[in-house]
C-alpha cells in the first residue's frame, strides 16, 4: 500500500463517492499504477493475480473512460467487453462494476454458463455499457444472434493464464478475431507462461507493463506451515485442527472433485458445517455454499484448485492445503485466499512423502522456507525422513495411488465450463465478522 489515497487520482466524483461508500480510501499498487495509464487510453499488459485489487484496477478506468464519452446503448452491442474464465469470477467482476458504478448511468450485464440464459439475453436486448463474460457462453450467444461485438470500444482479457490452464484458448482466438480493429485493450494474468506472452503480444499495442507481486512472492502476511503426515491420517488431522475455535473460517483445498465430497462428508459426520465447490457442482449449489461460506452460515470451504483463483471472501482466516498442488504457482493462489487485502491468514499444508518434491518446489519457487509443525499427533515421522524423488515421479506415485485406493472417480466432463467453483463476492464491506464464532460445534449439519 502507498500513502497516495483514491482523492490523488485523477478519478471522477461519482467514482470518488463510490469509493468512499466502499470504504477505500488507499489504492493498491496495481490500482496506484494502472489506473492513470488507462485513464490516458493506453493498453496495459497487468501481471498481478486476484488479491492486489486488480478489479479495481481495470473496473475504475474503464467506468471512467465510458461514463466520459457518453453513447446512445445499442442493442445487443456492448461497448466494454470483460472476458474471464470463471462463473464466478464474473459474477464477482460485475457486482464490482455496480459498486463503483452505482453513481453513473452506465449499464453492466453478466452472462456465463450453466444457467438460463433468457435473462442473459434480455439484458443484452436492452443494450449494455460494460459486458461481463465467460467465453463458452458469450460465443453461444453470438452464435444465437443474441450478441454482437462489433462496437466493442475497450476489451479486457482477465486472468489469461487460468484461461488457457481451462481449456479456453481455442474459444479466445474465435473471439479475438470478432472485435473491431481499434479497441483499447487491458490484458491480465498471473503469470506469463510463453503462450500467454504470445497472445498478450497478439491483442495488446504498445502496452504499458504494470507488474505487481511476482507468482514466486507468497503473500508476506500469511504465517506458512506444514504438517508431515500419512496420506490415511490427513482427515484426521483435519479434525484434530478443527478442535481450535481459531480456525474460524477455513479454505479447505483438495485436487479432485470427489475428493473434495469426501471431506465435506466426513466433517459433517463429525458435525463441522461443511460445502463442497467444485465443477460437478451446479452453479447455484456453488453459489450457496459461498454465500454460506460468506455469511459464516458453514465454518468449512472445500474447493477444488480452479476454485483458487474466483474466491474473494474476506476474512478466510486459515487455508488449509490438504493435498499439496504441484503447481507452486497454485499454492501461491491458494494460500492468496487467506490474508486478503492486507489482513493476516495462516497457511497450513498437509504433506505425505511423495508430496514431499511438491514442498520443495514451492518452497524453491517463492524462496521461502515453510515451517515444519511436528507437535501434533499425527505427525509422521517417516514421512520427515522420507527422501524427495522428482516432481515427476511424485506426480505418477500419486495419481497410481489414487487411482487404485482414490475409487469412485466419476467421470470426465468434456469442455471447460467456464469454472469449477470459486467464490463471488466483489468489493463490499467486511462480511460476518465473528459474531458465531463458537456456534460451529453446536449446530448439526444440514
Ligand atoms: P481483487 O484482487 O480485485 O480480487 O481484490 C482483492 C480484494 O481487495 C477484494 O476483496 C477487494 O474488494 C479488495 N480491495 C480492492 N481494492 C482495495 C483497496 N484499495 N483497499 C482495500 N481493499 C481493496
Amino acid at each position: 500500500m502507498t500513502s497516495t489515497k483514491f482523492t490523488d487520482l485523477p478519478l471522477v466524483a461519482p467514482l470518488q463517492f463510490a469509493l468512499k461508500e466502499t470504504g477505500y480510501e488507499t489504492p493498491t499498487p496495481i490500482q496506484l499504477a494502472a489506473i492513470p495509464i488507462i485513464l490516458e487510453g493506453h493498453d496495459l499488459l497487468g501481471i498481478a493475480q486476484t488479491g492486489t485489487g486488480k478489479t479495481a484496477a481495470f473496473c475504475l478506468p474503464l467506468l471512467q473512460n465510458l461514463a466520459k464519452n457518453h453513447k446512445r446503448l445499442e442493442s445487443k452491442c456492448p461497448r466494454a467487453l470483460i472476458l474471464t474464465p470463471t462463473r464466478e469470477l464474473a459474477i464477482q467482476i460485475h457486482k464490482s462494476l455496480e459498486t463503483y458504478g452505482s453513481h453513473l448511468k452506465l449499464k453492466h450485464a453478466v452472462i456465463f454458463g450453466g444457467v438460463g440464459q433468457g435473462p442473459q439475453v434480455k439484458a443484452l436486448q436492452a443494450g449494455v455499457d460494460i459486458l461481463v463474460a465467460t467465453p463458452g457462453r458469450l460465443l453461444d450467444l453470438i452464435e444465437q444472434k443474441y450478441l454482437r461485438l462489433d462496437k466493442i470500444e475497450a476489451f479486457i482479457l482477465d486472468e489469461a493464464d487460468r484461461m488457457l490452464d481451462m481449456g479456453f484458448m481455442p474459444d479466445i482466438k474465435r473471439i479475438l478475431p470478432m472485435l473491431p480493429k481499434k479497441t483499447h485493450n487491458l490484458f491480465f494474468s498471473a503469470t506469463m507462461p510463453s503462450e500467454i506472452q504470445k497472445l498478450a503480444q497478439s491483442i495488446l499495442n504498445n502496452p504499458k507493463k504494470v507488474e505487481v507481486t511476482p507468482v514466486a512472492t507468497t503473500a508476506e502476511k500469511i504465517v506458512q506451515s506444514v504438517y508431515f503426515v500419512e496420506k490415511k491420517e490427513k482427515l484426521n488431522l483435519l479434525l484434530h485442527l478443527l478442535k481450535s475455535n481459531e480456525l474460524f473460517k477455513v479454505l479447505v483445498f483438495v485436487e479432485m472433485k470427489h475428493g473434495a465430497n469426501r471431506v465435506v462428508e466426513k466433517l459433517e459426520k463429525n458435525r463441522v458445517l461443511a460445502a463442497a465447490i467444485h465443477g460437478d457442482k451446479s452453479q447455484n449449489a456453488r453459489q450457496r455454499a459461498i454465500e454460506d461460506f460468506r455469511n459464516d452460515k458453514i465454518r468449512v470451504l472445500v474447493a477444488t484448485d480452479i476454485a483458487s483463483r474466483g474466491i474473494d471472501i474476506d476474512g478466510i482466516t486459515h487455508v488449509i492445503n490438504l493435498e499439496l498442488p504441484h503447481l507452486p504457482e497454485n499454492y501461491v493462489h491458494r494460500i492468496g485466499r487467506t490474508a486478503r487485502a492486507g489482513a493476516e491468514g495462516i497457511a497450513i499444508s498437509f504433506c505425505t512423502a511423495e508430496e514431499k518434491s511438491y514442498l520443495f518446489a514451492i518452497e524453491k519457487t517463492t524462496r521461502q522456507k515453510i515451517e515444519v509443525v511436528t507437535d501434533q499427533p499425527y505427525h509422521a515421522a517417516e514421512v520427515e525422513k522420507a527422501a524427495v524423488v522428482s516432481v515427476g515421479k511424485a506426480k505418477a506415485a500419486i495419481e497410481a495411488a489414487r487411482k487404485s485406493g482414490g475409487g469412485r472417480r466419476p467421470p470426465r466432463g468434456g469442455r471447460p465450463q467456464g469454472g469449477g467453483g470459486g467464490g463471488a463476492g466483489g468489493p463490499g464491506k467486511k462480511s460476518g465478522g465473528s459474531k458465531r464464532r463458537f456456534g460451529f460445534q453446536k449446530n448439526k449439519s444440514k
